[in-house]
């Protein structure tokens, strides 16, 4: 098609093409004038072949580079309007405040592999594998324990269960299930995601009715104007969720759609199964846990315009939810709600923020313990709107349980120097004693921290990394190293690769060492480990989650996993062993992240009928923290904190923005990142603005990687006195990376 015949139609398009790694945009004419609108999946061709592309922006006038080319056509349209036309304002105002291309902000948005369909099948079409109850056992029929448990729990849920389910998060195993599948006793079959959600949609539950706070709370929400924001304060158990589903429930039945966000992928099976017992088929989940396909196919749902109500982690933020009512972030001060890397580092709370201005749809914040910045913006301080509903109370008046600490100086003191402190072991023994459970908590996996050279005092480091290997056991018991940033594995070196000695010290203790160590001081202790290591795969967590509350162990010893929002009703005491190493990290946020975490871990105790029981080991009982946890006040803390960043400038009373560079060769990385020091300086300081660095970051190489990091800091509320992303990467030479975080949360 030669241009001048474009130019008579007046359209050029501008496409994107998943050509290579980044995702390419290339102007296309549309010489047939087929009615395309932004947002529709296309057909065209590159060099020759063909693709599918994304129709990301109109334009009036052709680019002067393109002037007098030859422009291809857009040769069919696959997919009208994939997106409404709204949905891509979102897109470019999350492109704008994460400082990045819409391209890229399209890109992690979209599910992946959207580009890559067909026009019909394909993708729309996912099939999964459900199982459901066959005939009735005879009454004296034979069956093992897992056996019966899995048919009551067949009894117990709607029509049919997807066989993922089964074998994932209620911990079924395959050989349990096919023994029954020979008999007759289930049936396995395969249905479209569609039909499974109908076949999914048994006897439906009824709305709990609510306590005073509870119904205060929903009334407040579902009389508000439109696009109001609130902040859920509840501790775990005062009956938040209850609320998000009555509000979602008042939505639906004005054809209103809901998001409901949590951050971990290990919480959305419990949620989903609340959800679909209230909404059954209207419910539908999207998360990094589903295949392509049944992302794409959730997707589309989404854009069939029936209201939904849609259950997933942080990327369902972009959903094309179709009229959108309500949207609620659960655990709302979640680090994972914070997309790290790749591109855009947007939070998903300002993107739900943004997107219930733009609907007029409800925003709903649940937390216990609140984000800072979430409390702030209910204060009115920062010219925040969003309003304060509390549950002050857990449902049934359970009480929270108290915290008591252990002062490791005084065990020390008193000659014992073990890690399980005396008042530890003794508890432990008395939840064993009543057939009750423990969580322990413990900052690192593996067996030791580190390996120190007994000669030199050096560190057995990693060979691509600046950071320890950490030393992991065996079930056989032989040791060996790992690298927690690259995997990097090797055996215990024989010697010292600085001074040749062959003595090694080994330092502090990770999950695998407290085991030993339980396992040693209270006899026929049964423990369970629940770390990275051991939640591997698909439903890893929910799986051992599964066994532990199933009864098969005294104590689960976990990493931070163990915090949040499991629901472990035997569970009566929660215990931290070295609280020191959370309190002491040097980062802007470790105070208010450390008490969410022990406050999280406290809510864990208790829940069920007994009361619970938090106890905390620690060598600095003085520190705020600590204090603030003993007294359970975490409004005071807040307090105390917004004083002291405020009085300092701290963010969020200023703004902070990090690039971050990396590259193999450490040279070239360095250089880059002054080079761009350099250029970024005179407009910085011109507007108020100062430049930290460059510097390398905390930790300077990772898997050969060298990385550098330039911290730009200025006042809060203005603009980003940087030059475009595109430009930024254009200064840069081959090899070396960049990203920009315009609002980093580690500090
Ligand atoms: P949260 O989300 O704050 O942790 P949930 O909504 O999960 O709290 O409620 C905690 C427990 O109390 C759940 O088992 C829930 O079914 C129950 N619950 C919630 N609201 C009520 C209510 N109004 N009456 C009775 N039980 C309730
Ligand atoms: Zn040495
Ligand atoms: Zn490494």
């Amino acid at each position: 098609m030669a241009g001048a015949e474009c130019k008579l139609v007046g359209q050029w398009l501008q496409i994107w093409l998943e050509a290579g790694r980044e995702g390419q945009v290339f102007t296309y004419g549309n010489p047939a004038a087929l009615p395309v609108q932004i947002g529709d999946l296309v057909q065209v061709r590159l060099q020759g072949r063909r693709h599918s592309g994304l129709v990301v922006d109109r334009l009036e006038e052709l680019p002067a580079a393109l002037e007098g080319k030859q422009l291809q056509p857009v040769e069919q349209v696959l997919q009208p309007a994939a997106v409404d036309p709204q949905w891509h304002t979102l897109i470019a105002r999350v492109a704008e405040q994460c400082h990045t291309s819409r391209f890229k902000t399209l890109k992690s948005a979209l599910p992946p592999g959207w580009l890559g369909q067909r026009r019909q099948g394909g993708p729309g079409t996912a099939r999964i594998q459900a199982v459901r109850l066959g005939r009735t056992p005879a009454a004296d029929e034979r069956l093992t324990a897992r056996q019966r448990q899995l048919l009551d729990h067949l009894a117990g849920a709607p029509a049919s269960v997807p066989l993922r389910r089964l074998c994932g998060p209620a911990g079924f195993s395959r050989a349990v299930l096919l023994g029954l599948e020979q008999r007759g006793l289930v049936e396995r079959l395969t249905l479209e995601a569609g039909d499974l959600h109908a076949a999914m949609a048994g006897a439906l539950d009824p709305p709990q009715p609510l306590t005073v706070p509870q119904g205060q709370a929903l009334e407040a929400i579902t009389a508000a104007a439109p696009g109001q924001a609130f902040l859920l304060w509840g501790v775990t158990g005062s009956g938040k969720t209850e609320v998000y589903l009555q509000a979602a429930a008042h939505c639906l039945g004005q054809g209103r759609s809901t998001l409901l966000l949590t951050p971990e992928i290990g919480l959305i099976p419990q949620l989903l199964d609340r959800c679909r017992r209230r909404f059954g088929a209207a419910v539908v989940e999207y998360h990094s846990g589903l295949g392509e396909a049944e992302r794409i196919a959730a997707w589309r749902r989404c854009l069939g315009g029936d209201p939904l109500v849609a259950v997933g982690t942080r990327s369902a933020v972009f959903l094309p939810l179709p009229h959108p009512g309500l949207i609620v972030l659960d655990e709302e001060h979640d680090g994972s709600y914070k997309q790290e890397s790749p591109m855009p580092c947007y939070h998903a709370r300002e993107v739900a923020r943004l997107r219930a201005e733009q609907t007029g749809a409800w925003l709903v914040l649940g937390s216990a313990t609140p984000a800072l910045e979430t409390w702030l913006a209910c204060q009115g301080q920062t010219g925040g709107t969003t309003r304060l509903l509390s549950l002050s109370e857990r449902i049934g008046g359970r009480p929270l349980p108290p915290v008591r600490l252990v002062d490791m100086r005084q065990e020390l003191a008193e000659g014992h120097r073990r890690l399980l402190s005396r008042p530890l072991l003794d508890r432990l023994q008395g939840v064993r004693e009543r057939g009750e459970q423990a969580v322990v908590l413990v900052p690192r996996r593996g067996y030791r921290t580190f390996l120190s050279c007994r000669s030199c005092g050096e560190a057995v480091l990693c060979p691509h990394c600046d950071v320890a290997l950490t030393v992991h056991r065996s079930a056989g018991g032989q040791e060996w190293l790992r690298c927690h940033w690259c995997d990097h594995r090797t055996a215990v070196e024989a010697r010292c690769g600085h001074c040749g000695s062959t003595a090694f010290k080994p330092f502090g203790a990770g999950t695998q060492r407290v085991m030993e160590q339980l396992a040693a001081e209270l006899e026929g202790l049964r423990v369970l480990r629940f770390d990275r290591d051991t939640t591997r795969g698909r439903d890893g967590h929910r799986r051992l989650l599964a066994r532990f509350a199933a009864g098969e162990a005294d104590v689960l010893v976990g990493t931070q996993m163990l915090a949040k929002g499991m629901d472990l009703p035997q569970v009566t005491l929660a215990a931290v062993l070295a609280a020191d190493g959370l309190l002491h990290r040097p980062d802007l946020r470790s105070a208010e992240q450390c008490l969410q975490l022990l406050l999280q871990l406290a809510g864990r105790a208790g829940r069920g009928e007994r009361p619970g029981e938090v106890l905390v080991q620690t060598y600095c009982p003085e520190h705020p923290v600590i204090r603030h946890l003993v007294d359970g006040r975490y409004d005071r803390f807040l307090e105390d904190e917004i004083a002291l960043r405020r009085s300092g400038g701290l963010v969020p009373f200023s703004r902070a923005c990090l690039l971050r560079f990396s590259g193999t060769s450490p040279g070239s990385t360095a250089t880059a990142a002054a080079s761009v020091a350099e250029q970024l300086r005179p407009a910085l300081e011109r507007n108020g603005w100062c430049l930290i660095g460059p510097a390398p970051a905390p930790v300077a190489r990772v898997a050969g990687r060298s990385r550098w990091q330039l911290l730009l800091h200025g006042p809060a509320g203005g603009p980003l006195p940087l030059p475009s992303e595109a430009e930024l990467r254009r200064s840069l030479p081959s090899g070396v990376g960049l990203a920009i975080d315009p609002d980093p949360l580690s500090l």
